[in-house]
């Protein structure tokens, strides 16, 4: 018995086109009678399918289905790139993630015409939060504001811990101005908002600086968007930190 595919007493007198009605992936290894392999969910349990058309006399005579549960290998597998790609403290993608994603996102942009930026965040003076109220509040505030990041990039962007306290939002099909708006957006909730500290109900108040650009042309590469963002970043902290800063495109 395959999950409820086949339950012994259903399987006598059961046509292929009966047994896999609800798989027409299986349906359609069976109709184009090659040799092959696929691997496919069901009942909640994940299948290696090998199909073996069965033939006599190069007529096709039957047809041969092995089912290998594959489910247990599968999810460690798909444990084992969890924790490759996911930053362990915030949950959001970790810096080599967050690249990869950023060149695919650059390359479907640039097939469909489509802007695409980039901000980076770094949270202020981050190393005097934890020498004033420890390492573990500081690990806190770091999973509070990725969350807050997570919620504002929304659908709209992909959001990553790039390093140590810096952050960086992907934003596909958005241009520069729209994404400084948004990076104001997070910059001010985050001077409005401190976070509470559950026990004592006490708020830790920080800031964050931010660096913006927009991919420019077809021939800038992810790599100097990047560093135009860095940049401005880098403008942003020398400026007195807690603002946002734009990159000007080059003529
Ligand atoms: P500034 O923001 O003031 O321009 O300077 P900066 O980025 O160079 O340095 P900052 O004072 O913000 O300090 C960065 C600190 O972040 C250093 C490191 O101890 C702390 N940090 C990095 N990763 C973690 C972490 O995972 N947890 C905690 N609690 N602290 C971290
Ligand atoms: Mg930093
Ligand atoms: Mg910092």
């Amino acid at each position: 018995m395959i999950g409820n595919l086949a339950p012994k007493d259903k399987l006598s007198g059961a046509s292929l086109a009966d047994l896999f009605a609800s798989h027409p992936d299986l349906r359609a290894l069976c109709e184009a009678g090659e040799q092959s392999r696929i691997e496919t969910e069901i009942a909640g349990k994940l299948f290696e399918v090998r199909f073996i058309p069965i033939r006599v006399r190069e007529e096709r005579t039957g047809s041969l289905f092995i089912f290998a549960d594959i489910t247990e290998r599968k999810l460690a597998e798909r444990e084992l790139i969890r924790r490759a790609t996911t930053d362990g403290l915030t949950g959001l993608g970790n810096r080599l993630h967050f690249f990869e994603k950023l060149h695919e996102a650059r390359e479907t942009c640039r097939s469909s015409g489509m802007p695409i930026s980039l901000m980076v965040i770094d949270l202020d003076h981050f190393k005097s939060i934890n020498d004033r109220y420890g390492h573990t509040a500081g690990d806190r505030l770091l999973r509070h504001f990725a969350d807050m990041l997570r919620e504002a990039a929304g659908s709209a962007g992909t959001a990553g811990r790039i390093g140590g306290e810096e952050f960086a939002v992907f934003l596909p099909g958005m241009d520069g101005h729209t994404a400084f708006r948004l990076a104001e957006a997070i910059r001010q909730r985050v001077s409005r908002e401190p976070m509470r500290l559950a026990e004592s109900g006490d708020g830790i108040a920080y800031s964050v600086s931010i660096g913006v650009a927009e991919l420019q042309g077809s021939g800038m590469t992810v790599e100097s968007l990047y560093a135009a963002a860095d940049d401005c970043l880098y403008a942003s902290k020398q400026n007195g930190r807690n603002r946002t800063t734009l990159a000007v495109p080059k003529a």
